[in-house]
């Protein structure tokens, strides 16, 4: 192994995430190869990225017809892709007729949905209200979107015009909704912050309160839309119509692209020079989401997704050290048993051959591609026994 006190992956890298254990050199399916050329089993897929699997022969094949057709002339000018992906995707969302506005990541598809709200909300009427254990991104704004304030501190002053609830807390979000609110911003499950659904209680409460009140409702499917969850959209399990979305991570199957779509009536308050993006919507990034998403249909991700994460959760429900399993589809979390630390485990499963990651100090976040085969998940399954159990050894 790698001298691990080194900085992340060479001495010239910014030193922004821990020491890297391992280096990969290639993937294919649910499986990855690092430099050493040992396999592994891979339950993390990138982070909810690689949805169907390492270098799927149909993304591979629209990447490169793609750059050596037309890779970028910039949003002053018209190109073919991106209006088929706009069209998919408001179709999936089915809460519209609504249009797509194309960036480059999670982040910047919060940002764009925050000034949205903004733009839409009108001078006087521009906060954002979030609530605490969620995850928006990194950028000044998303940064404060999200609300974890201890990730806050060292960069403050932070923009302006956000105000954070407890999470699956109606009361406290009607207490929080004031003339000044545009919008409420949420994930339908809290990704980052522990694999934490919302619920079609509280999520319908939202919504009312969000109409209630002529304010909009945000919500963030960055992690999990796509049929990460068993629907096309985390918000599809609640019966909820969200007035504006935000997609990113599966989008391009590991080709960066994000995307924020609005209704009608509210993407109509950008007016041409509001916001733009140089690479947003380009060929290269939108001839890969056209191909994902059109396997993903032919695959009906939705279902599998569904169906695997029913076998996924019973069997990771009955290992020993286990006390529970909660999430939606395949975005679980596992949580361990008293005294057993999930960072140890993630790093035990790690040298047994198996990708996952410590989501909290005591949860696993297993979140495989979503063409994940049967014969995967029992491995995965078995790989996740041993590694549970090395931690009891100590
Ligand atoms: C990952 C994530 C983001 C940020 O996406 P980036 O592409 O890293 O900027 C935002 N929201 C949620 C829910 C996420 O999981």
């Amino acid at each position: 192994m790698s001298d691990v006190t080194a900085p992340a992956g060479g001495s010239r890298l910014m030193a922004t995430y821990p020491p890297q254990p391992v280096t990969f050199v290639r993937g294919e399916g649910c499986r990855l190869w690092d430099d050493t050329g040992r396999e592994y089993l891979d339950f993390l897929s990138g982070l909810a990225v690689c949805s169907l699997g390492h270098s799927h022969p149909a993304v591979a094949d629209a990447v490169s017809a793609q750059a050596r057709t037309l890779l970028h002339v910039s949003n002053l000018f018209g190109t073919l892709p991106q209006r088929e992906v706009a069209a998919t995707l408001d179709r999936l969302i089915g809460a519209g007729p609504g249009k797509v506005f194309f960036c480059n990541s999670g982040a910047e598809a919060n940002e764009a949905a925050i000034k949205l709200a903004r733009r839409w909300g009108g001078r006087g009427r521009h906060v954002v209200v979030s609530a605490y254990g969620s995850f928006h991104g990194r950028t000044l704004a998303t940064l404060h979107a999200t609300g974890q304030p201890a990730k806050h501190e060292v960069f403050q002053p932070l923009p302006e015009g956000f105000r954070h609830v407890a999470w699956r807390d109606l009361d406290a979000l009607a207490a929080a909704i004031d003339p000044s609110v545009a919008a409420v911003l949420l994930e339908t499950v809290q990704g980052e912050g522990g694999v934490n659904p919302a619920g079609a209680d509280y999520l319908r409460g939202v919504r009312a309160l969000c109409d209630e009140r002529a304010v909009l409702l945000i919500v963030d499917e960055v992690q999990t839309g796509l049929g990460r969850t068993g629907e096309w959209f985390g918000f599809q399990h609640y019966g909820v119509r969200p007035d504006v979305v935000t997609i990113a991570k599966a989008l391009g199957n590991g080709v960066p692209i994000g995307a924020c779509w609005a209704r009608d009536d509210v993407a109509d308050a950008f007016k041409p020079g509001d916001h733009a993006t140089t690479f947003g919507g380009q060929p290269l990034a939108t001839a890969a989401a056209a191909a994902v998403l059109s396997v993903m249909e032919a695959e009906d991700v939705p279902s599998r997704a569904a169906r695997a994460g029913e076998r996924l959760r019973r069997e990771a429900s009955a290992l020993p050290g286990v006390r529970g399993v909660r999430g939606l589809g395949l975005l679980l979390a596992v949580e361990l048993e008293e005294g057993k630390d999930a960072g140890r485990v993630a790093a035990h499963a790690l040298s047994l051959g198996l990708v996952v990651n410590a989501v909290t100090p005591t949860a696993l976040r297993l979140a495989p591609p979503l063409l994940v085969s049967d014969a995967e998940i029992d491995e995965a399954a078995s790989l996740l026994a041993r590694a549970i159990a090395a931690e009891g050894d100590r």
